[in-house]
């Protein structure tokens, strides 16, 4: 049975693009008599609030959409991502990173050749390079640290990787596309790909249906699936859509939110055809 799922993150009203994300999802599933799942992306608690939360659930609910409950939202979940941490960390795929912001910009603005990715430079990867004795001094003098995975080792681990996207079928896997990623930041103990990676599985997704924006992040998270044993669900990355101005729509753009539609005297079903989803059998 297929399965779905819309993940936001509370950090703003939902907008156009996120009803058409969730359509998506939606409509990939439910018609088909399969699962459609809410996850609630709330780790990073400096950003989320309980209100965009509340949004969250009105504004679909209002769209015409139907979840399968209980939802399941990060922040009550992290005994599982420190789990998997501890999994990854037997393979010796972690390491500790002291690094400031800073000193990560800095290093690359040193460096004559810094590693690139599709979104700007990459951690240069600083502290894979300290001894097991200079980690035990810095975490012995207090010193905050993140855990990064480190990509060639867990490329090693793995072997060959690839995942099925929908439309395009089998792509192969770039396990270094995004370096050596954060998988525990420093004020919290997961990171957006870990949780994704473990919450994928443990809600039983079988079709991750998501924008074009995060089509590199499936690199790496295709690599957190082999290293954790967890089976592979399919992908849609989806198109984005874009505001008049041919901009992609952001939580930033106000006029668009769901909330402002329909304060404005918009139906459901306008807003639905609006996201491209004029026929919606909802
Ligand atoms: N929480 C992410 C976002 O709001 C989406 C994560 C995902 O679909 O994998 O952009």
């Amino acid at each position: 049975m297929i399965a779905t799922r819309f993940a936001p993150s509370p950090t703003g009203y939902l907008h156009l693009g996120h009803a058409f994300s969730a359509l998506t999802g939606w409509h990939a599933a439910r018609p088909a008599g399969g699962r459609f799942l809410l996850r609630i992306e709330d780790i990073d608690a400096g950003r989320c609030r309980p209100e965009f939360e509340e949004a969250i659930f009105e504004d679909l609910a209002w769209l015409g959409l139907d979840w399968e409950r209980p939802v399941r939202r990060q922040s009550d979940h992290m005994a599982d991502y420190a789990a998997a941490l501890d999994r990854l960390d037997g393979l010796g795929v972690l390491y500790p990173c002291f690094c400031t912001r800073k000193a990560i910009q800095d290093e690359v603005a040193a460096a004559d050749r810094a590693p690139h990715g599709p979104d700007g430079p990459l951690y240069p990867g600083t502290c894979r390079a300290l001894s097991p004795a200079e980690r035990r001094e810095q975490i012995a003098n207090g010193g905050a640290y993140a855990l990064r995975l480190d990509a060639a080792q867990a490329a090693r681990h793995v072997g060959a990787l690839a995942w099925e996207e929908a439309e395009v079928g089998t792509v192969p896997v770039d396990p270094l596309l995004l370096g050596d990623i954060v998988l525990a930041r420093k004020d919290i103990a997961a990171s957006y790909h870990l949780a994704v990676t473990v919450d994928d599985h443990l809600q039983g997704v079988t079709l991750v249906t998501r924008g074009r924006d995060l089509f590199h992040a499936t690199h790496v998270q295709r690599v957190l699936q082999a290293l954790l044993d967890l089976r592979p669900p399919a992908y849609c990355h989806h198109r984005l859509l874009t505001a008049r101005d041919g901009q992609r729509l952001a939580k930033r753009d106000k006029a668009e939110t769901l909330r402002a539609l329909r304060a404005s005297g918009r139906t459901p079903a306008e807003v639905r055809a609006m996201a491209g989803f004029p026929d919606s059998r909802l």
